[in-house]
């Protein structure tokens, strides 16, 4: 993944005519911080890379996972940079991870060990610094506490007095709060959100367009994943008369050929722990409503629009030949390996790249760290409207400028676009 990040960077800025130091600087990390620390008796290996702060500061999750590695984070961190001068917002790019499984870890061990790594990275994040976010395995309550080991550190090193402001600009350290400490109203669900938004605001120009043949009403849809990302993503979808025919999670993927009910089928998920078996329409789950499928065929499904929303690399050399669907949103980042991108462009399937499709939250992540530091609440009608306008302003820039090639490639104008943001802000 790192090196087709770095790949697509150097032919970006190469099509750009950018010098070479240029390049360098894009492609090139600021800082690698990479990390041991201690839990009780074992040891961790954790990173924080902070890519590029042109734009602002770093800004990006935090991921635990077993196979978190410098490589992966770096890559990571790269999109960040990208995501963010795509998105339009003032900030550079940056990511964390720890080697870890999280789910052979008790409550408390997952605790201490957030708390751990907090106190690994405290000297180099900050609100104007670098600000983390959850990623992978990481959610609102782990945000909390690490936001809480932060201000703590922070209190006691620097013998801060605590009133309503300092707390405020320190809480922006992190974002992905619960809303009870400075978590926004609409970030839960708004990567989905913004996944949507972009997915109508391309259905909308294709409409116009001889080229592509896509009926308009019914469009079927598949959501590997059915985390944070794909499950907002279904439900909006479906409230959008979108038909979500099969979702997955890592245990398995279901088909109910008619459109099954999102919700429903999170509550069934939720007393099964997998969606597996949980065919679930309108309020009912029936097992002659559908069948038990591998998350690898959901791929392969005749759909009109599939939905990469777990990690990384699943479509691939492998099995691009034999995705059927017309447009792929990848919900994840880096869902569809380079080669695969190249290949499906090739055959006229449209691919909204991560950087765009997947932005909306860390633009409510922006949007987050912009209340904190203004001492501010909105309501969630009032984030959610000016996600709305920001989605679909990165939207059409990079139509725009898409429009300008021969074929529709839309990461080769997101990347060219985000290229040119940061460069513009560089020191000449
Ligand atoms: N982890 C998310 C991403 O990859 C969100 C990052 C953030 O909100 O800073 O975009």
């Amino acid at each position: 993944m790192l090196e087709s990040a770095q790949a697509i960077i150097l032919k970006t800025a190469k099509n750009l005519d950018l010098p070479k130091e240029t390049i360098d600087r894009l492609i090139q990390p600021n800082v690698i911080h990479e990390l041991n620390f201690s839990v009780g008796k074992k040891i961790y290996k954790g990173f924080r890379i902070q890519h590029n702060n042109n734009l602002g500061p770093y800004k990006g999750g935090i991921r635990f996972h077993p196979n978190v590695s410098h490589e992966e984070v770096q890559a990571l961190a790269t999109l960040m940079t990208i995501k963010c001068a795509v998105a339009g917002l003032p900030y550079g790019g940056g990511k964390g991870g720890v080697i870890v499984n999280p789910k052979t870890l008790s409550e408390s061990e997952l605790k201490d060990l957030s708390l751990a790594y907090v106190r690994a990275i405290s000297n180099f994040i900050g609100p104007e610094l670098d600000v983390p976010a959850p990623d992978v395995n990481t959610n609102p309550k782990i945000m909390a506490w690490m936001v809480d080991e932060f201000i703590k550190l922070k209190v006691k090193n620097e013998k801060l007095k605590i009133n309503e402001k300092t707390l405020n600009k320190l809480r922006a350290t992190f974002t992905g709060k619960p809303i009870n400490i400075g978590g926004s109203l609409g970030r839960t669900e708004a990567t989905g959100r913004g996944g949507v938004f972009i997915l109508k605001a391309l259905l909308n120009k294709l409409k116009n367009s001889k080229v592509y043949n896509l009926k308009f009403n019914n469009l079927t849809v598949a959501v590997q994943g059915y985390g944070n990302v794909g499950y907002y993503f279904s439900k909006l979808a479906h409230n959008e008369g979108f038909k979500v025919i099969s979702v997955s999670d890592s245990k398995g993927a279901v088909l109910v050929k008619e459109g099954l009910d999102p919700d429903t089928t999170m509550n069934c998920k939720k007393e099964k722990g997998s969606v597996a078996g949980c065919y679930c329409k309108g309020s009912v789950c029936d097992i002659r409503f559908g069948r038990t499928i591998s998350s690898e065929s959901l791929l392969e499904l005749p759909v009109d629009i599939l939905v990469p929303a777990a990690l990384e690399n699943v479509i691939n050399e492998s099995n691009m030949k034999k995705i059927k669907a017309k447009i792929i949103v990848e919900m994840a980042n880096g869902p569809v390996t380079e080669k695969a991108y190249r290949y499906l462009t090739k055959q006229g399937v449209i691919i909204i790249p991560d950087v765009l499709a997947n932005s909306g939250g860390v633009t409510v992540s922006y949007l987050e760290w912009y209340q904190n530091m203004h001492g501010e609440r909105w309501s969630e009608d009032k984030v959610n409207n000016k996600l709305k306008i920001m989605m679909d302003s990165a939207f059409n820039s990079i139509w725009e400028k898409a429009s300008k090639f021969k074929a529709l490639d839309l990461k080769r104008a997101a990347f060219e676009v985000a290229i040119e943001r940061i460069v513009n802000k560089m020191v000449k």
